[in-house]
């Protein structure tokens, strides 16, 4: 009989798609899939951190798993990857790991998600939409969000590779492809400066791209209006191309490729459907949103995370603009692309949130026309910069009352009539 695999999995569509790789490397071993999970013979939990309750849960879990384990002798094996792990392994101090490690006594492998790598075709479970992930990590910062403690700095995937992928889904069958990262507009960048220059891009001005001691994949190339030597990245096709420089606040925020990738994505005649996620307000530049005004196959549903319409609170979570830029970059896509809707996500009471900051939400939903909403109550993570500096000093009851305010002004807009 051959011996079967469960996995678990907590969390965003970046671990459903983590979850189909690992899936792939156990049907390699030629494992097969247990129907469900008490009955497998190893069993794989790929956790979320990103609340205090998606933690709880996959204690909970785990723990459930370990009685069975120590009383009938299944599952012969837990393994617990994903966020907890990519925090744990970050951790230079090793307490995390420690602590982990205490509460979950009973696992027997911490897997870190970056081992299971690219190398075999992820085992879809979805047959109509693909998830190609583009990128791991991110380089924002956030203060109330572990995402890059728990998955790192931004990486991105080979453009070669990510195209390769698409084109064999579409030979597979598939029409609808959605790219994931945490933020997809900033692709390309580390594949453009290299890794270790990330952090500086912030502060530098658009001269650093005169700099002649620019290594590969830049090259040099003639700027056919000017005929001037300009620097390019030179796509897959062969084609020479400026990476897009996004700004914000007239300082250079990053240098991307994701809208010359999307447009790419859009030349595969058998997709007939493109999404993305997540992307960032303030690195969607102009040439993102002319990719997608020219090309039908691009969905018209965006999702732009908002977290605050408060310019103090926004500042408070080091998020990059203000609650009037958010407002005009929705003006201005809804006068370039018709059609469009946005979802966003707002977390309700953020450290020391105020009854006016909050209201300064309520008010920019108001004029935002959100067709949907991801909402949160504000929850303390270990590692994030808020969780040191800040109190989580907005009671339960509180964060209750304005979750249920947005509740019923985004998604349940009948309640108001
Ligand atoms: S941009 Fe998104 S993933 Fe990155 S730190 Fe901010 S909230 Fe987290």
């Amino acid at each position: 009989m051959r011996r079967t695999y469960f996995i678990k999995t907590f969390g965003c569509a970046q671990n459903e798609a983590d979850s189909e790789r690992i899936a792939s490397y156990y049907q390699a071993r030629g494992m097969e899939l247990a129907p469900d999970i008490d009955s497998a013979n190893q069993v794989v939990i790929n956790t979320c951190m990103v609340r205090e309750m998606a933690e709880n849960r996959v204690y909970g879990t785990v723990n459930n798993l370990v009685k069975n384990k120590l009383k009938i002798g299944k599952p012969e094996k837990i393994i617990v990857t994903g966020c907890m792990v990519g925090m744990a392994v970050r951790d230079k101090t090793g307490s995390f790991m420690k602590l982990i490690r205490k509460k979950l006594p009973h696992v027997d492998e911490f897997l870190p998600i970056e081992e299971v790598g690219f190398d075999h075709a992820p085992l879809r479970t979805n047959q109509t939409n693909a998830w190609v992930p583009i990128s791991n990590g991110c380089n924002n910062f956030c203060t109330f969000c572990v995402v890059p403690f728990t998955r790192g700095r931004e990486i991105s995937r080979p453009y070669k590779e990510i195209l390769h992928e698409c084109y064999s889904l579409a030979g597979d069958g598939y029409k609808k492809i959605t790219l994931l990262g945490m933020n997809v507009n900033s692709y390309g960048a580390d594949l453009i400066v290299g890794p270790e220059n990330i952090q500086v891009l912030r502060d530098i001005d658009k001269t650093y791209f005169n700099n002649e001691t620019l290594r590969f994949p830049f090259d040099s190339a003639q700027d056919k209006r000017s005929g001037q030597a300009m620097k390019g990245y030179r796509l897959p096709n062969g084609q020479m191309v400026k990476p897009i420089l996004v700004t914000h606040l007239n300082r250079l925020r990053i240098p991307t490729l994701f809208p010359y990738l999307l447009e790419d994505v859009c030349k595969i005649k058998e997709i007939n459907e493109i999404d993305f996620m997540s992307s960032n307000p303030w690195d969607f530049s102009d040439e993102l949103i002319e990719v997608i005004s020219r090309n039908p196959k691009i969905t018209r549903k965006i999702h732009f995370a908002l977290q605050s319409g408060s310019n103090t609170v926004l500042k408070r979570m080091n998020r990059w603009y203000t609650a009037g830029e958010y407002l005009e970059l929705l003006v201005k896509m809804r006068k370039q692309i018709p059609g469009i809707q946005f979802s966003t996500d707002i977390i309700v009471g953020f450290c020391s949130e105020t009854e006016k900051e909050f209201a300064e939400t309520v008010d920019l939903v108001k004029k935002a026309g959100f067709y949907k909403a991801y909402l949160a109550m504000y929850s303390d993570r270990p590692m994030t910069a808020a969780h040191k500096v800040f109190k989580d000093d907005i009671p339960h009851s509180v964060k209750k009352r304005r979750w249920s305010i947005l509740e019923d002004l985004i998604n349940k807009p009948s309640h108001n009539k």
